[in-house]
């Protein structure tokens, strides 16, 4: 039956996930896994957290859509909370990140063209970078497996070397709408900016008159400690993407903006018909609910120390299996030298559930709720794991 569904993915014939509870997801024989991988970094307070469940059910017997042509009070809470713990003062709902981004690149473009500066198009970006699977997105991205017989040119975007603030600088030009960057890479290998390249690249922009993306999807709502990745290190985007975690498990994306720069996107400017829909924008609100508590950014920091440190020992303990570690609070990768699906099947058998990153790493994105104890026994758990191979 899977043959009816288009070969985009190939998932291993096991195991078969069909009920999830707190970090774990259980099999169609009974078997308790341990997620580490949140479905990529999307649910992020577990499986079927009772908080997220009650606002999906209440909202569920109430309204499920009415579209954009109407009030929808339940986005106009979430955008106003967003808004009070970020940069941001305007917030556009969509259902994915690769749509979030776009209403990003839009928005930077657009500001532009309204600013009298109509060929100002460009926008640069970086390679390893990720931004999504749709026509703008794999060209702002420019990876070669993703853009492969989809692309007539390169789409008004340029790929510079991560890290790199000269290439930046002599990338810049008059066509030069904006910079589009990850804040902690994820796909593309688990790294984090550092502090230097992001000033650089506010500087650049502040100098210019380029806009700042930072696309958060994966790194934002909570993820390393913080509300967002970039409140951590103290610089501000004129633009973010959000999503994956936002929806705790339900899709939604977002684009954020600052006033001056979302007030050129007036009405017929862009839109969707799913984006901010009741049910999706109940369960976002409940999300934001279980971030704001106290104590949850706490934790992900101390999880993630111990993670590290699981990570740490794992390298120390299996210097053949494994290279260097490295991300920020539960986003972290651990380099693999030799095959990491190897590495991917011996953690299989030990029932837990990791993933895999672009620079040969396996990737670890626990829910943010994960606990002490659980994070302990994935500790034995990837020693275990790390022991079959050799
Ligand atoms: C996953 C991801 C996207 C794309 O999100 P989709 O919901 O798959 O469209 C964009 N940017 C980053 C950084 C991501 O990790």
């Amino acid at each position: 039956m899977r043959e009816s569904l288009l070969p985009t993915f190939a998932p291993p014939e096991k195991p078969l996930f069909v009920r999830g509870e707190g970090r774990h997801l259980y099999d169609d024989e009974g078997n308790a896994w341990l997620d580490l991988l949140s479905g990529i970094a999307v649910n992020s307070f577990g499986h079927c957290h009772p908080h997220l469940v009650e606002a999906l059910d209440n909202q569920n017997r109430a309204l499920w859509h009415v579209s954009n042509l109407f009030r929808i009070p339940e986005a106009e809470r979430l955008a106003e909370r967003l808004t009070q713990i970020s940069f941001a003062e305007r917030v556009f709902f969509a259902n994915s990140g690769a749509e979030a981004a776009e209403a990003c690149i839009k928005t930077m473009r657009r500001y532009q063209y309204e600013k009298g500066h109509e060929n100002r198009m460009r926008v640069l970006a970086f390679k390893s970078s990720f931004h999504g699977r749709t026509i703008a997105t794999i060209a702002a991205s420019g990876n070669p497996a993703h853009t492969k017989g989809f692309l007539p040119d390169d789409g008004g975007f340029t790929q510079l070397r991560w890290g790199d603030l000269d290439a930046v600088r002599d990338a810049m030009s008059p066509e030069v709408a904006g910079i589009a960057v990850e804040v902690v890479r994820g796909e593309g290998g688990v790294t984090a900016a550092s502090p230097e390249f992001l000033a650089g690249l506010r500087e650049i922009c502040d100098e210019t008159g380029a806009l700042l993306m930072f696309d958060e999807v994966q790194c934002g709502i909570g993820r390393t400690g913080y509300n967002f990745a970039h409140q951590e290190y103290g610089i501000e985007p004129d633009v973010m993407a959000l999503a994956k975690g936002l929806g705790g498990g339900f899709p939604i994306g977002a684009c954020l903006t600052s006033g001056e720069v979302g007030d050129v996107m007036q009405p017929g400017s862009h839109g969707t018909t799913f984006g901010g829909n009741p049910l999706a924008m109940a369960v976002g609100n409940a999300v934001l609910d279980l971030l704001l508590e106290d104590g949850l950014l706490a934790n992900v920091k101390a999880r993630g120390e111990q993670l590290r440190a699981t990570l740490l020992s794992l390298a120390e303990s299996f210097p053949d299996l494994f290279g260097e570690a490295s991300g920020k609070g539960l986003m972290q990768g651990l380099v693999c030298k030799q095959d990491n699906a190897a590495f991917m099947a011996a953690c299989r058998q030990e029932h837990l559930v990791i993933g895999r990153a672009g620079g040969d790493m396996a990737r670890f994105l626990p829910p943010l709720n994960i606990t002490e104890q659980e994070l302990e026994q994935a500790h034995q758990a990837l020693h275990r794991a790390a022991a079959r191979l050799v």
